[in-house]
């Protein structure tokens, strides 16, 4: 109708300490903030004043302001409302707390604080580590981010894990800038799945880190903010504790759960320093739904870019006998049947290699840096992904979608569980 037709704009005169709260839910809409006066920050980017910020579907959004300032929205917004009880003190506080170990950290020439944020699932994990390494980056820091949530994928694609040196505030549209990311492949969609060869990846991605922070001085003394996934129970908590152990974890802030809270400062040495803090009464709860569609929407954007980046993959065969594709994990066998002095757990890290068939068809393959199979695939970090979109067994041929053209930086391939349907 007319109506829906025209543009919808609101006005919102904010108070200090508050923040209006929106998502943009149906497909297509789109909705655009501007800052009229004030000074207002979205998960701890500022907004420039006049500029005109887009949102997609999908978006769930907070322009919080420590001063009181002026927005407009414009288009087609649901559960649009401005919020005056927020976090958002206390997470400044946390961040003011981790300031103040990077200083000493500078004057010692010591490593800075290795946070690690915790937590149920949807409590503002993810939105937490952005605000705080936001945060690090506006006062001249220059923080690592890792990323232990494999549904997410943050860093790079659902399944892996990774690092990314944090040298600006994310940006609106397209987030954290993702020069030379670190990036490991563990291959599903939860660390259940496998969990001795999650521990095993993510204990590699902790030296990884370790070493990287030796390496420059500046890095050394900011530390690192560890996002985690919402696993929190038996396998789940042991993971927690592995990381804590792994990454020389110095603060764990627990987002929204008490049990949890007590349950780590039970089991953490004290020089820990844990700390519960209470989650946004923003954050969505996503359905199941919705994080698969965000799953695939992160594969999209890897190969395609976003609409205001567009990216232009290539598609090329390679010959079968030209690449050796391997897949970690074998069916368990029974005990009685398993050699001696093997252990039942081994098969979970075990290097299968596969012989391409119709079944790998959409599946996405990690590219990895490994030089030889049998030794380091398991440890190796990956250049980057393709995914099979054709095999043609006649010719012995496999057809692949890639961000860059032939020839891939290396022959050896980790087939992952996520299959990305190309419907370009
Ligand atoms: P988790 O990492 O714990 O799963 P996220 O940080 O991803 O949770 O948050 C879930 C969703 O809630 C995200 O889409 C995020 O943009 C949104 N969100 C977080 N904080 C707020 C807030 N204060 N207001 C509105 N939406 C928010």
């Amino acid at each position: 109708t007319s109506e829906d037709k025209k543009e919808h704009i609101q006005e919102f005169k904010l108070d200090p300490d508050s923040e209006l709260r929106f998502e943009v839910e149906s497909k297509g809409e789109k909705a655009y903030v501007t800052l009229k006066s004030g000074l207002a920050e979205i998960f701890g980017t500022e907004l420039v004043k006049g500029k005109q910020y887009e949102f997609l579907a999908g978006a769930k959004v907070a322009v919080f302001t420590w001063k009181g300032c002026c927005l407009e929205l414009k288009g087609k917004t649901d559960v649009t409302y401005v919020a005056k009880e927020t976090p958002m003190v206390i997470y400044c506080n946390c961040h003011a707390a981790l300031e103040l170990m990077r200083i000493e950290a500078e004057r010692e020439n010591k490593k800075g604080p290795i946070t690690l944020v915790v937590g149920p699932c949807d409590v503002g994990k993810s939105t937490l580590c952005q605000i705080l390494l936001n945060y690090a980056v506006r006062m001249g820091r220059r923080p690592l981010f890792v990323d232990l949530d494999v549904g997410q994928g943050q860093i790079s694609i659902p399944g892996t894990i990774g690092a990314l040196l944090i040298e600006r505030p994310a940006s609106l549209d397209e987030g954290f800038s993702q020069e030379a990311p670190l990036v490991y492949q563990y291959g599903h969609k939860t660390p259940s799945t496998n969990s001795t060869l999650f521990s095993m990846v993510a204990n590699q991605l902790a030296c990884v880190v370790k070493e990287r922070l030796e390496s420059n001085k500046k890095t050394k003394a900011s530390g690192v903010i560890i996002n985690t996934c919402g696993w929190i129970k038996g396998g789940g908590y042991k993971q927690l504790i592995n990381h804590a152990k792994s990454f020389e974890v110095d603060v764990i802030l627990v987002l929204d759960q008490e049990r949890l809270y007590n349950e780590l400062v039970r089991d953490l040495p004290s020089f820990v320093k844990i700390v519960f803090i209470p989650k946004s009464g923003g954050v969505v709860e996503r359905s199941k739904n919705s994080r698969s569609e965000a799953r695939d929407q992160r594969i999209r954007e890897y190969f395609y870019g976003t609409p205001k980046n567009p990216l232009y993959p290539h598609t090329f065969e390679l010959k079968l006998s030209d690449v050796k594709i391997f897949k970690i994990g074998a069916p368990p066998l029974p005990d009685s049947c398993l050699p001696l002095g093997m252990k039942a757990e081994d098969h979970l890290t075990k290097i299968v290699p596969i012989t391409p068939n119709a079944a790998i068809l959409h599946h996405i393959l990690a590219v990895s840096y490994a030089k030889k199979e049998e030794d380091d695939l398991l440890l190796s970090h990956v250049a980057g992904f393709v995914c099979v979109t054709n095999i043609d067994m006649e010719r012995q041929t496999l057809s692949v979608l890639s961000p860059q053209p032939k020839p891939l930086p290396n022959n050896i391939l980790l087939l992952s569980e996520f299959q990305f349907m190309d419907s370009h």
